[in-house]
């Protein structure tokens, strides 16, 4: 098993189809706290309960008032050097597909096309009784405008954004492109997730029962830990960016 980031480069520069997964840990370097960690908005609200679907229907007032800030703060951050060194090797042709754990968007914002979403995005506001939708922005000025806090659809009903919460299924056409873009991955390469969170767990093994190779930068432990090609405990931006060096040197 290696460990650099020159390892990581070679295995990627020798892939016909190689698959990006990433979690929470490659966004903590924009500055979003991950919900396991201490910090912010998450020692106040307990998300499994707030971020619920239980609570968006029987208290959508406290639903929003958790949730209007979190899209304030994640607006105000920007994608760090590891998303933007994703984003550079999927232009290369170098990664086929990249999955996310993340609702931040900060994968697209780096210029990664066709990212697959497996828990949703703040990408638009939906009502929930008559399918209509609304952009962030008109979702935010409807919410700042109520005085309780809750954006709601013309029909009345409160809106939701795109973000899949604790109770509700999963998308199911996104979880099935993470698995069919494992399905035909030969590295999988994953960042900041912990592969706890099911069914992204699965999909290292997909790829590894298939013959496939895994690298996993993480700076904590993972179940797959010892059936990696490439194991590096270090901060995602600098390493990706010296994986970027390695493939031009
Ligand atoms: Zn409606």
């Amino acid at each position: 098993m290696s460990d650099s980031p020159q390892a990581l480069a070679a295995l990627l520069a020798g892939a016909s189809h190689a698959v990006v997964l990433t979690g929470a840990g490659i966004s903590t370097e924009s500055g979003i706290p991950d919900f396991r960690s201490a910090g912010g908005l998450w020692e106040t609200y307990d998300p499994m309960k707030v971020a619920s679907m239980n609570t968006f229907m029987d208290d959508p007032a406290l639903f929003w008032r958790f949730h209007r800030p979190r899209i304030d703060m994640l607006g105000a951050v920007d994608p760090n050097p590891a998303h933007d060194a994703v984003a550079e090797l999927q232009r290369r042709g170098i990664v086929k597909a990249v999955i996310t754990q993340n609702i931040d968007r900060l994968h697209t914002r780096a210029g990664a096309v066709d990212v697959i979403e497996v828990h949703g995005s703040l990408d638009r506001g939906r009502c929930l009784r008559c399918d209509h939708t609304v952009s962030m922005d008109e979702l935010c000025a409807r919410a700042d405008a109520a005085d309780d806090g809750v954006p709601r659809c013309d029909c009345g009903f409160q809106l939701k954004s795109g973000v899949v919460l604790f109770g509700e299924q999963m998308p199911i056409e996104a979880i099935g492109a993470a698995f069919d873009a494992a399905e035909a991955a030969d590295v999988m390469l994953v960042i900041g997730s912990s592969l706890q969170v099911t069914p992204v767990s699965q999909l290292p093994g997909v790829v590894l029962a298939r013959g496939g190779a895994l690298a996993i930068l993480t700076e904590s432990e993972t179940d797959y830990d010892h059936r990696c090609s490439v194991r590096i405990h270090e901060k995602a931006g600098p390493t990706m960016q010296a994986v970027l060096t390695a493939l031009d040197a």
